[in-house]
């Protein structure tokens, strides 16, 4: 039997599909190079962005020809299941709309991969599933050989930003256990893993509560769970040499999480910070819960707890209502902060968010305008910020043959900075030290230190 996935959005959904890949393989399955042969299709979605579900509207029109020519499982052709958030989102309106789609698994109902593998080996097909909807985490997924992985710690989100369709998709914040997150770790520890990155949509939202034996409840929070996961690594000797975490909300930045970060060398100086706006009035028509001001502190704590941090964030322009001065305040806020990198976006309405029904929509002339303004203004920024870094020496990961140069080996640096440099390929998967030389665009040019 064989299976192929497509996979789109985020990197939890690409957790996700990795650890459904194990759970086939597991039971003998084989990936296909091509969903014109395999048995089994998957299709992991996303709803963030209208464009991404018309995308895959595209591929199920795409996949509706491909049944015409291979039939369905029963006639020899394929299983085609739809999962992820536009799973969620509509639910058995897309198998209406789409007779192509077999089975429809939203973000609650995962367990069930089991039985529907189990109902495609038997040739059978499954009723729908009617249990209590429950949110697992995906067991560990890793490939052979790989040395950098994602671990989920928490999924949902209880924010409503009023752009935003993840909490109606994804649900409300459930934290995973640390006992769960330690023993993965270990896990990944003896796979020879260097690099894991903390996954969650809030990730440093984490909240595990545990009651003590006088039944009393303690909130264990995200700089606990950092601080007890560098300890846990120290004392197992781990192969895990950096840990990074992603998404962060900036409301939940605190100089406690900052401290250990500061404290603790296995965790990353690199903060993904979204900040979305420079205006006030307009951060909180988002619901951001944090002003300009607020964000403008907490980068300053930051600064001065970590002077060798990378910051990085995303920009959402053009939102309903945002006036020229809202804009101008965006372009301050981003020369103010020096952002190493930033993903910039326009402002598009979603189906079923507050935004969308906002009044005093931007025209999209106006949108696009200031998007090429904000992205001109970054690529100037950029170039500045990581220049200050030539000169210097800096810890890499070497990551793989460089694209463009055979003779060159790819790697990151903690503030996650890509470096080309000549090195032996047998290096791949390994810390090494490189001296950052010059730059060519955004990539460093380096050369390997001495004694590596
Ligand atoms: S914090 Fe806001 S933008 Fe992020 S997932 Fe939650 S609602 Fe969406």
């Amino acid at each position: 039997m064989t299976y192929f996935f497509e996979t789109y959005g985020c990197q939890m959904n690409k957790a996700e599909s990795a650890s459904l890949e194990q759970l086939l393989t597991a039971r003998g399955w084989a990936a296909s190079d091509s969903a014109e042969t395999a048995n089994l299709i998957v299709i992991n979605t996303c709803s963030v962005r209208a464009t991404a579900e018309s995308r895959i509207h595209g591929r199920l029109g795409w996949y509706t020809a491909l049944r015409k020519q291979r039939g369905s499982a029963k006639d020899g052709g394929f299983t085609l299941v739809v999962t992820g958030c536009m799973a969620e989102r509509l639910q058995e309106d897309l198998k209406k709309q789409f007779a192509v789609v077999d089975y429809v698994v939203g973000t609650f109902q995962k367990e069930h991969f089991q039985d529907i593998m189990d109902a495609i080996q038997d040739n059978r097909t499954l009723e729908a599933i009617d249990e209590e909807p429950v949110y697992t985490f995906a067991p560990l997924s890793l490939e052979k050989g790989a040395f950098q992985a994602f671990v989920p710690i928490m999924h949902g989100c209880n924010n409503f930003c009023s752009y935003c369709i993840v909490p109606y998709v994804r649900g409300r914040e459930i934290s995973r256990s640390p006992k769960e997150i330690l023993e993965e770790l270990d896990q990944l520890s003896a796979h020879g893993v260097k690099e894991i990155t903390l996954l969650g949509q809030n990730v440093n939202s984490y909240a595990w509560k545990e009651t003590d034996d006088t039944g009393t409840e303690r909130v264990l929070d995200f700089p606990w769970l950092m601080q007890t996961i560098a300890t846990h690594l120290k004392k197992t000797n781990s192969s895990i040499g950096w840990v990074r975490f992603m998404s962060s909300h900036p409301k939940d930045i605190s100089s406690q999480l900052i401290d250990v970060i500061a404290k603790e060398r296995v965790l990353c100086r690199h903060i993904h910070l979204p900040v979305q706006h420079g205006s006030t009035k307009v951060l909180t028509e988002m619901n951001r819960k944090y002003s300009r001001e607020d964000y403008l502190a907490k980068v300053d704590m930051i600064r001065k707890k970590l002077p060798d941090v990378s910051l990085t964030t995303d920009i959402l322009i053009g939102f309903p209502g945002e006036t020229e001065e809202d804009f101008d305040q965006t372009v301050s806020l981003m020369e103010k902060v020096g952002y190493e990198t930033a993903y910039m976006y326009y402002y598009n309405p979603r189906e079923g968010t507050k935004a969308c029904t906002m009044p005093n929509q931007i025209p999209m002339e106006i949108k696009k305008k200031r998007l090429g303004k904000i992205i001109d203004l970054q690529q100037k920024i950029t170039h500045t910020e990581i220049n200050k870094r030539v000169g210097t020496v800096a810890q890499v990961l070497v990551e793989s043959v460089s694209r463009d140069n055979k003779s060159e080996l790819l790697g990151r640096t903690e503030q996650d900075e890509r470096v080309v440099f000549s090195c032996p390929e047998n290096l791949i998967g390994s810390f090494v030290k490189v001296q950052l030389k010059e730059l060519s665009g955004n990539t460093f040019r380096g050369e390997l230190c001495p004694g590596n």
